[in-house]
């Protein structure tokens, strides 16, 4: 049977790099769920879908086939074959991922296409609902929280080069609008499976955070 390491929590968290460190070091395959949800909303945002009209959202979600590439630990996703990895990082998909992914109907096609690749391979999953609605057999399950200052902080030096009117007032904003959509929305709102591990980072570095994942994993 295939082992799946969930690791969910809020926005910004760092989820990601730690995913992707314990992956690597126990060469499992990283699935970054969230880019599935922002590939999805990517599409919503260029074909205009509605978030409430059901059958659009049902005809979009038969026309939206997404695949990974794990080339290394990195995330490259293609959304009907286009690579997307980049776009879907851009505020227009932030301010948009929270309300298509709330819907219903996004989340069952997605937690399905999720639950196909954790019987294909070992897996380390991040996201917001891995340990309680993807994965509730998961035999390691991390929940992820960071002071929210500290998270807007980090995200900011991660992509202020690259877009440069970004300011740490639009990251802040946009980490707390997410994480109250997510923890508030009735389809699995994001909340900590009561088997997992709380992991707050604000005061601990990377390697830090992947001895500390590791000894859960092998302890
Ligand atoms: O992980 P990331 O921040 O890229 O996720 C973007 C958004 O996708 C989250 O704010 C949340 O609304 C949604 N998401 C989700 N369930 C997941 C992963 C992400 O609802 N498993």
């Amino acid at each position: 049977k295939n082992i799946v390491v969930a690791i969910d929590g809020y926005s910004s968290c760092g989820k990601s790099t730690l995913a992707k460190a314990l992956a690597k070091k126990l060469h499992f395959i990283y699935v970054d769920s969230g880019a599935m949800y922002r590939a999805v909303a990517l599409y919503f945002l260029r074909n205009n879908i509605s978030s409430t009209d059901l059958e659009q959202i049902e005809y979009a979600l038969k026309n939206i086939h997404l695949n990974f590439h794990s080339r290394d630990y990195e995330t490259h996703i293609t959304l009907n074959d286009e690579e997307v990895s980049d776009e879907i990082r851009l505020m227009p998909v932030s301010e948009k991922v929270s309300e298509v992914s709330a819907i219903k109907a996004v989340r069952r096609e997605m937690v399905k296409q999720q639950q196909r690749m954790g019987k294909l391979k070992n897996i380390v999953m991040d996201g917001r609902d891995i340990g309680t609605a993807v994965f509730p057999d998961a035999p390691v399950k991390l929940f992820m929280t960071a002071d929210p200052k500290v998270r807007a902080e980090r995200r900011f030096k991660e992509i202020h080069l690259k877009n440069p009117d970004i300011t740490l007032e639009d990251i802040f904003e946009n980490i707390a609008h997410r994480d109250y959509q997510d923890t508030t929305r009735t389809e699995s709102p994001l909340v900590r499976a009561s088997d997992a591990i709380i992991l707050d980072n604000t005061n601990l570095t990377p390697e830090q955070q992947l001895q500390f994942a590791l000894d859960k994993v092998e302890p």
